[in-house]
């Protein structure tokens, strides 16, 4: 089978393979990360172009005299990586960088090849292109994208890979197709005629549907680095419009491009319905890879669970999870919480629209449930380095621990083995942003693969799995305000309503119809949220030629 198919050259600034391997920041790094692990369990013709970051992401550190939360920057680690011997270079504001060219291999993927700024050769700016994951918004992202792009594409001409496809993950890797019209106008083509033929191998990912997530740069940025690779001003232009809107560069300079959610591929063609001349957008949902994120015990007791005593076998080994969380918070913490009470998790990165503090919206209906012990919550999540509107989320959620000791936990710096901790140990998963802004939510799924229930706002992945009060619980039905306080105020009422008349009597009043439900969000996620799928979908529908 895997003969027939293209290959593709997988573009993206982040992979989260490894918990320790600090290449990744969050959501998108996740999704590739898993995307390789699928690609080289199932033997998809795939390599994939990323960077070593020296510094990786901020880390999240959190001052306990004050409370305040700042990022630090460590050298990350790393593991696995071979050096192939291959240096390609890229001009970059008028000198020559050398681009290193490293493989990774893990258990997790052989065919990823990660570039490195950090070399002797270079002056101490290009030496720092490579240095922190999105730690910049300027030319500093330009050069790395620049890096990741053209470089990227140099790359696999260096190894003789020879890819029928590129395929862009997010915005960033756009410089690539720059690249590839340029070797075509370096053989004569004319820019129409350059650009109908790199749109026949470019697709693309859009990830997210926030107006100001979307980078644009000045197109005089691009000209005097040197991105431009010899597009004029007004070709640019015609391209990505004026200041230069990366999203809308990758729409018109690829052939097709898919949103990650089916909520999230109508949301992005009425965000991108005025760019004329771009590409359709279709729908793949996002997707995991179980053996990364799921107990395997948990899905084979899922299978199995037809009988009262598999029934309670379920439920013993979610116990053993949960009580894993537990000890691994008082670790971290030195907080005890208590494994019987109903245990909330929530862990995201600190966004406003994600509205991480919502449960405390009224003091006056959150503040029994944890005082009478009936709620327990653990949190965790970054803000952006350069966010402090995130930072204030997070430095209020430490404000309710010290209110609630012992009921509520923050763990500081959430990472791959905080995700995994987290989505298998809680009972409940919560998921309130402002619909429609989460793309799709790959925590959820995680949770609804361990049996730790989802109840979660319409958005996303949600609508395509929820089942309410079968295999989790939505809340909000699916409205959407402008105006967000009144959308806060509707959700919070919806959320106040199915968790004090469904989730807490269920929970402990009916635990036989909780196991049920455990179960039947197990079989109902499995296959459809697992990543064979996604990659099926993106080969049949993004990467054939039709
Ligand atoms: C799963 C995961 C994510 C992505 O989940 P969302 O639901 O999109 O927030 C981000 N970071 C980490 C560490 C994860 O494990």
């Amino acid at each position: 089978m895997a003969a027939k198919l293209p290959k593709v050259a997988y573009f993206c600034m982040e992979y989260a393979l490894e918990s320790s391997f600090k290449i990744y920041a969050g959501g998108l790094g996740i999704l590739a990360g898993d995307y390789f692990k699928g690609v080289k369990d199932y033997g998809f013709p795939m390599v994939g172009i990323g960077i070593r970051w020296k510094q990786g992401y901020g880390e999240q550190v959190i001052d306990k005299a004050t409370g305040r939360v700042y990022d630090a920057y460590k050298n990350a680690e790393h593991p696995f990586l071979e050096d192939t011997g291959v240096t390609v270079k890229v001009e970059i504001k008028g000198r020559d960088v050398a681009i290193k060219v490293w493989r990774v291999k893990s258990h997790g993927t052989d065919t990823l090849y990660l570039l490195d700024t950090d070399l002797e050769e270079n002056d101490g700016e290009a030496r720092w292109i490579t240095g922190q994951l999105y730690g910049w918004f300027g030319e500093e992202r330009v050069a790395q994208e620049m890096v990741l792009g053209i470089g990227g594409v140099r790359a696999l001409q260096a190894l003789k890979l020879k890819p029928d496809v590129y395929h862009f993950n997010e915005g960033h890797a756009l410089f690539a197709g720059f690249e590839l019209m340029r070797r075509r106008m370096a053989r004569g083509a004319a820019f129409q005629d350059a650009l109908a033929k790199t749109r026949q191998e470019v697709v693309f990912t859009t990830h997210t549907p926030i107006v100001q997530g979307n980078e644009s740069h000045p197109i005089e940025r691009f000209m005097y680095m040197g991105a431009n690779l010899g597009l004029t001003r007004a070709q640019l232009e015609r391209l990505g419009g004026s200041p230069f809107n990366m999203t809308v560069g990758a729409l018109r300079l690829s052939r097709i491009a898919n949103a990650v959610a089916d909520l999230h591929r109508v949301t992005a063609n009425a965000m991108w319905k005025g760019v004329k001349g771009r590409c359709p957008i279709i729908g793949i949902t996002n997707a995991i890879h179980l053996p990364t994120w799921v107990d395997r015990k948990m899905l084979d007791l899922a299978a199995a669970a037809t009988t009262p005593k598999r029934k309670q076998a379920l439920w013993d080994r979610h116990m053993e999870n949960k009580r894993r969380l537990v000890a691994f918070v008082e670790e971290r913490n030195g907080v005890k919480l208590d494994p019987e009470v109903l245990t909330i998790g929530f862990s995201r990165r600190a966004a406003p629209y994600k509205r991480s503090n919502f449960i405390f919206t009224e003091r006056k209906f959150i503040e029994p449930l944890l005082k009478e012990g009936r709620l327990q919550i653990v949190f965790s999540g970054k803000a952006h380095p350069l966010d402090d509107n995130g930072k204030a989320i997070v430095e209020d959620i430490l404000d309710m621990t010290r209110r609630y000791p012992g009921r509520v936990v923050f763990l500081e710096n959430y990472d791959m083995e905080i995700g995994a901790m987290l989505t298998r140990g809680a009972d409940i998963w919560l998921n309130n942003p402002r619909r429609p802004k989460e793309a799709s939510g790959t925590s959820g799924m995680k949770a609804a693969m361990n049996g730790v229930l989802n109840l979660s706002i319409l958005d996303g992945w949600w609508p395509e799995a929820c089942r309410h009060g079968i295999n989790g619980w939505k809340f909000g039905d699916g409205f959407e305000s402008a105006d967000e306080a009144v959308l806060d105020r509707h959700d919070f009422k919806a959320f106040k309503k199915v968790l004090s008349e469904e989730v807490l009597p269920v929970y402990y009043g009916d635990r036989a119809r909780w196991t049920d439900m455990m179960t039947a969000s197990i079989q109902d996620t499995r296959e459809a949220f697992g990543v064979k799928r996604m990659l099926d979908e993106y080969y049949q529908r993004m990467y054939k030629r039709a």
